[in-house]
């Protein structure tokens, strides 16, 4: 092995490096895929898959405690077994990285190491006693939970991404530093497991890329389930303490600190390139260590690409796909396509859930382009009544010239699912007269969105 000449290398069995080595291989090329740890990544082992299986737990305990109001009767109170959501968990996630790892091990032509590499120069990567060389390599080695530099974080015990799905019991009192997408959705699920949870977020609003009509209601929603949320914490800082762990806040109301038995730092992800070597091949990292990539993901380095977290131009499973997408068709299929063309479409998945696509209403008002905005709430979305679910609500912003959809956000049931009429009318570069022809189910939530766009009205910019 040592010595060993491939056709590619790829570094990280996460979301692109296994469907890439599947392309390539099967273009006739000799692979060598390696993985220092658990094959998937983030997504199928302490990300997605965890999290989704967990919310799912979540929902089902928040929906039986709601049972009465569907004149369906449970006896006694509804409690949660952390073991058995915790055993379901994991079940999910070995069943996908099992999968995923007994396929990459036979796929004619390619080659799985296990370990940590590390390049040695441009064309020659180490792993253990072995250096592989290779004229193209790619780098999909994702990112990591960021440990904050908050004062006092060193001498208090905290939960990450990773650690929290190891507790096998509930904890009474969960504080949440970071108001974002992971952790508000942690945040619910362990309210829903019965935690008294508290969040603490340095912004004024939690989530706060998103629009603040949005991020004000994700707030009641979480306020209305028991959660306390402290934004606007200032200066946040941690010590010991004999229940638990202290967390300093100073905030514009309530107390100036709580006290947690539990601490979840959920404040961002840094890219795992501070231990690949990169300075041996001269690839180029930006001041936060993301990989430098241009619009068609190669790096500084010719022959070099880099996909996933670790390029900083995505943070989701579906962007790291693309990148692969993206890379394999440029490569193999001689096609011409760019990370620019994307849509950036995502979910929070707290319950309701909030699909996402393209510009958030203030982003579109900073463009200076004329615009229509439309809303509806969910209390007048005939599925939502009837499924007893009618927080949230959906709004569709489009440009007043073009008719092209710019962006959407519909937080609500079914929201996650919802949202994809208006990706895919935004990936059509259709405009909103097209939508306004189709005939949608009766009834869904999608019914709603033409009605919505029918409705909309030309906003005046300052
Ligand atoms: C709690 C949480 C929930 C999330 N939920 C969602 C969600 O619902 N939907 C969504 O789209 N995204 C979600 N994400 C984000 C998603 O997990 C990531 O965007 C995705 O995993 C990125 O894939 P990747 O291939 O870039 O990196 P990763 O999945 O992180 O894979 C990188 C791989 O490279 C390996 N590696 C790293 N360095 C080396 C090295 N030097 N040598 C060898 N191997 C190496 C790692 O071990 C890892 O297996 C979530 C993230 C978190 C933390």
């Amino acid at each position: 092995m040592n010595g060993s000449v491939f056709d590619a290398i790829v570094i990280g069995a996460g979301q692109a490096g296994p469907p890439l080595a599947e392309r390539l291989t099967g273009a006739g090329m000799k692979v060598a895929l390696i993985e220092r740890a658990l094959f998937g990544g983030t997504c199928v082992n302490t990300g997605c898959t965890p999290t989704k299986t967990m919310v799912a737990s979540a929902q089902a305990a928040h929906l039986a405690r709601r049972a009465r109001d569907y004149g369906v009767v449970i006896e006694g109170a509804v409690t949660v077994d952390m073991a058995r959501v915790k055993a379901r968990a994991q079940a999910v996630v070995a069943a996908s990285r099992d999968g995923l790892e007994n396929a990459l091990r036979t796929l004619p032509g390619c080659t799985v190491l296990r370990g940590q590499a590390a390049f040695e120069s441009p064309t020659q990567v180490r792993v253990g006693d072995n250096v592989l060389s290779a004229p193209r390599i790619f780098i999909n080695v994702g990112g990591r939970a960021s440990a904050p530099r908050m004062p006092g974080v060193g001498e208090v015990p905290h939960l990450d991404n990773s650690s929290i799905l190891a507790l096998d019991r509930v904890p009474e009192h969960l504080v949440v530093v970071g108001g974002s997408y992971v952790g508000l959705e942690f945040a619910q699920v362990f309210r829903r497991f019965g935690a008294a949870v508290t969040v603490v977020e340095m912004q004024p609003h939690l989530i706060a890329r998103e629009d603040p009509d949005v991020s004000t209601a994700i707030e009641e929603i979480l306020r209305g389930e028991g959660i306390a949320v402290r934004t606007s914490a200032e200066c946040i800082g941690f010590a010991p303490h004999e229940r638990g762990v202290l967390v300093n806040l100073v905030c514009t109301e309530g107390e100036p600190a709580v006290v947690g038995s539990h601490l979840l730092l959920a404040v961002g992800r840094r890219p795992n390139t501070d231990d690949l070597g990169l300075e041996r091949a001269g690839v180029a990292t930006d001041a936060r260590g993301f990989i430098t990539v241009d619009d068609t993901l190669a790096t500084s380095v010719p022959g070099i690409w880099a996909l996933g977290d670790c390029n900083g131009r995505g943070a989701f499973t579906h962007t790291a796909y693309n990148d692969f997408e993206i890379v394999a068709a440029n490569l193999l299929d001689g096609a011409s396509r760019r990370v620019s063309e994307r849509i950036l479409a995502y979910a929070l998945f707290i319950d309701p859930p909030l699909g996402r696509v393209g510009m958030t209403e203030t982003q579109a008002r900073a463009s200076g382009r004329p615009l229509l905005v439309g809303s509806r709430s969910m209390t007048e979305v005939g599925r939502a009544v009837e499924k007893g679910e009618t927080q949230g609500f959906m709004k569709v912003i489009a440009d007043a010239s073009t008719r092209q959809i710019l962006g959407a956000a519909i937080l609500g049931v079914g929201g996650d699912e919802a949202i994809h009429g208006v990706i895919d009318m935004m990936n059509a570069r259709a405009s909103i007269d097209a939508y306004l022809r189709a005939v949608p189910i009766h009834p869904t939530v999608s019914e709603l969105i033409p009605t919505v766009l029918g409705e909309m009205k030309p906003v005046k910019q300052a």
